[in-house]
């Protein structure tokens, strides 16, 4: 295992830290709560509300942390000794701009655990099938006698969980392109690097496609020759991938579901299968896997090689492979209704995702998307859905350039627009027929409308069931 220098202090006794964003997911919560354990004195503070932030701020209102809330306090940047700043936060902040004018500290959540962790960390990251590839890694770590924890970008901070890891444990994190870019920070990579794929998003905060490629390639970057890079073969961007990795990761390994992989996992004839030196082992059939799509065998590839380099056999990954039937708003089944299933896929908020869940189908296309403007090209998208929608419902900020998209590529479904998401629902509901899916998957994110893609997710399925219900 590979040990990394620690260019930041961690010892935050006495320590006056400002954490930058408490956010409504578990990082900010999590790392105040951290913070206070170690004997800092922090100050919280976040741009947004007491009353959006509540279900945050009742998670720490009994630690000694002070609060400010609704705006930032320049002192509180300028006069700390150190700031953790949320994913959430731009660099263009003018905020840290002057914490780095002053010479502060900066680190982040991610950062304080990739320096006290003592375990292997297994990093996953991606435009898309990042969480389904951590959590199917995961499942199949959870098999084998490896003790195995699932973090990150998940949905989870594992800060409070280091006191009980020990460098037996394995790590699986998966991590975005923001946490990634600060990683950068600490000039250190995880000991295995898994990237599933490389595709246009995020170009709101990162502008470019290389500075978005950039700030992924923080996970190869520093690897050293104890470590392992897992890379998609049939990824366009592979080969920026391969030059990023060679020379610098010990061993590098591919997965694919179009070719033979020379050391790591594939799709052979039905099979899948993994690839090591002379050893060829299956893991099982393709019509095992539980989840749909081809784009989740290849999840499953990628899976499949980084849990073995952390010791998992093919046994485990089948029966993880059999059973894991995928996490919530990730084309998730709601249910069936007089022959049309539905399914929410609120998590597809890029055009690449949404392209991915119209191919899991091959029955008459109901598709509800639409929502929150990042700044992506929605051609390739408008192609797919003339090729493949009967009926596209959209809604939100980005409906009419979804519809010039589609216009564009000739012809296609038949489009009805709606000003709200309700509404939307309602449309797909009553214009879907069986033997047909409705597929709520709206390659844009959900901000115009919603809080996250959570409460987006939630609202349809909501919908969804009480028109069952009704009609019961
Ligand atoms: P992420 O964590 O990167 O957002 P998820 O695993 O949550 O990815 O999957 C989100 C959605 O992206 C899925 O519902 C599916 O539509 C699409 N998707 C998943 N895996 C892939 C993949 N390997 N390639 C393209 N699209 C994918």
């Amino acid at each position: 295992m590979s040990k990394k220098r620690l260019p930041c202090s961690t010892d935050f006794a006495g320590k006056k830290v400002t954490v930058m964003g408490l956010g409504l997911f578990s990082g900010g919560v999590e790392t105040v709560k951290f913070l206070a354990r170690c004997g800092a004195q922090v100050t919280v503070t976040d741009l947004k509300s007491e009353q959006t932030l509540a279900p945050s701020i009742g998670q720490i209102e009994n630690l000694p942390v002070r609060c400010i809330f609704g705006r930032h306090e320049t002192d509180d940047f300028t006069q700390a000794e150190c700031i953790v700043v949320s994913p959430a936060v731009p660099d263009s902040s003018q905020y840290l701009a002057a914490a780095r004018e002053a010479g502060i500290e900066l680190t982040t959540e991610m950062n304080i655990f990739f320096q006290l962790c003592p375990a292997r960390i297994l990093g996953v990251t991606g435009s898309n099938g990042k969480t389904t590839t951590a959590h199917l890694a995961a499942e199949m770590l959870k098999r084998s006698p490896t003790p195995t924890i699932l973090g990150g970008n998940v949905g989870r901070s594992l800060i409070n969980e280091l006191d009980n890891l020990t460098p037996g444990h394995a790590v699986v994190l998966e991590l975005s392109s923001f946490q990634l870019e600060r990683l950068r920070w600490l000039k250190t990579s995880p000991h295995l690097a898994l990237i599933t794929n490389l595709t246009p998003n995020h170009l709101d905060r990162h502008k470019t496609m290389h500075a978005y490629r950039k700030a992924k390639q923080a996970i190869l970057d520093y690897q050293t020759k104890d470590d392992y890079a897992v890379l998609n073969l049939d990824d366009p961007e592979f080969e920026h991938w391969e030059a990023c990795a060679s020379g610098k990761a010990g061993e590098v390994l591919y997965f694919s579901t179009l070719r033979d992989s020379p050391g790591g996992a594939h799709l052979r004839a039905d099979m899948l299968q993994l690839v090591y030196r002379a050893a060829r082992m299956p893991i099982c059939r393709r019509d095992e896997v539980a989840l749909p799509g081809l784009f989740n065998i290849s999840n499953a590839l990628g899976a499949a090689t980084a849990a073995f380099c952390f010791g998992a056999k093919p046994e485990h990954m089948a029966d993880a492979l059999r059973t894991f039937r995928g996490v919530a708003h990730r084309l998730e089944f709601v249910l069936k209704h007089d022959g049309v299933r539905y399914y929410n896929d609120s998590i597809a908020t890029n055009p690449q995702s949404t392209i991915a869940a119209l191919s899991a189908f091959d029955v008459p296309l109901t598709l509800i998307a639409g929502g929150y403007d990042k700044k992506l090209p929605f051609d390739e998208l408008g192609k797919v859905i003339a090729d493949r929608v009967a009926k596209l419902i959209l809604v939100g900020d980005t409906s009419e350039e979804i519809e010039r998209a589609v216009a564009q590529a000739g012809g296609g479904p038949k489009v009805e627009k709606r000003a709200t998401f309700e509404s939307a629902v309602e449309a797909a509901i009553s214009l879907a027929s069986a033997p047909g899916v409705v597929l709520l998957s709206p390659a844009c994110a959900s901000y115009d409308m919603f809080d996250n893609f959570q409460q987006r997710g939630d609202l349809f399925k909501k919908m969804v069931q009480n028109h069952a219900d009704r009609q019961k």
